[in-house]
């Protein structure tokens, strides 16, 4: 059985000085043990308090960059706020802008004879901006996009052209009177009594009166397929103006110009005289329509062009 190591309960601690009275003190083990315990709880809370302070520093200063980045990144939300509203009203004055082209477009649209239910199957135009809330500045721009591309695609792929074709259309068209003196229309279109005889006669131009020798002009730009004599109209010339147009002038006194030569508006085509089937001098204007003669009275006033 070992033996056990038996600490003493009680000690005391003498101590002496030279010369001077000596003094002891008693005390048990338990003080040395107590003092022991207290250094060791005060080491270790001191150092977890040293650690906790280097470490609330550190946090300090970590929460001092964060700010700084924090005021930073406001400043820059602010200015691009500020960019993203005048973005915005950019993009709204821009569509302001499109829409009072609209208008122009669409007047385009009324002078090429195009109806808008042509024009939406071809290109249709963009739907409204937003739904009855402020649009934002993606829509917005999104929306201006879209336009732009609907606003392109109606004018240079469908108006423009549509407008092109009714302006030649319109420059080969048949346009005004073939004289240009002052005349009245003796004899009009359409079934008459015959003139020279008995019961009623179709009659497919217009009779308009005037002095031997005045200049007869062509009403439109095209080339003369006929120059020569008929039995009935005399001298005579026939323009073809192209999209189905021609004109003829009857009656003429002399003839200014040869087959196949070309002609502008207004050029001087031959002089008024009472040459074949004729009572007095005149010119016998007619206008053909795809072959078939019409009556040329629409066509002396200035044209009124079809829109819807
Ligand atoms: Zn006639």
């Amino acid at each position: 059985m070992p033996r056990r190591i038996r600490l003493p309960k009680r000690y005391t601690v003498i101590v002496t000085r030279p010369g001077g009275r000596a003094f002891s003190v008693n005390f048990t083990l338990l003080v040395p043990l107590l003092l022991l315990a207290l250094l060791l709880v005060w080491g270790a809370v001191s150092f977890k308090l040293a650690r906790e302070a280097r470490e609330a520093s550190r946090l300090r200063e970590e929460v001092r960059v964060l700010a700084g980045q924090v005021r930073r990144l406001s400043t820059d939300l602010l200015a691009e706020q500020n960019k993203n509203r005048a973005l915005a009203s950019r993009a709204s004055e821009m569509l302001g802008r499109l829409d009072a082209l609209e208008a122009e477009l669409d007047a385009l649209r009324k002078r090429a004879g195009l109806s808008k239910a042509a024009l939406e199957k071809k290109a249709p135009s963009p739907g409204p901006v937003g739904a009855g809330r402020p649009a934002s500045t993606e829509e917005l721009f999104a929306a201006l996009d879209a336009h732009l591309q609907s606003f392109q695609d109606r004018l240079e792929g469908v108006v423009a052209p549509a407008l092109e074709a009714t302006l030649k259309r319109e420059a080969a068209t048949p346009q005004g009177w073939p004289l240009r003196v002052k005349t009245y229309i003796a004899s009009g279109f359409g079934v008459r009594k015959n003139p020279f005889g008995r019961g009623y006669e179709f009659h497919n131009g217009l009779d308009l009166p005037a002095w031997y020798g005045t200049k007869i002009y062509a009403t439109a730009p095209g080339r003369v397929i006929e120059a020569g004599w008929s039995n009935i109209f005399g001298r005579y010339v026939k323009i073809d103006h192209g999209y189905g147009y021609q004109t003829l002038y009857g009656h003429m006194q002399k003839i200014a110009v040869k087959r196949g030569s070309w002609v502008k508006r207004g050029q001087v085509i031959g002089y008024v005289g009472s040459t074949g089937r004729s009572t007095g001098p005149h010119v016998h204007y007619s206008v053909f329509v795809k072959g078939r003669s019409v009556d040329p009275r629409p066509f002396l006033k200035t044209p009124v062009y079809a829109a819807r």
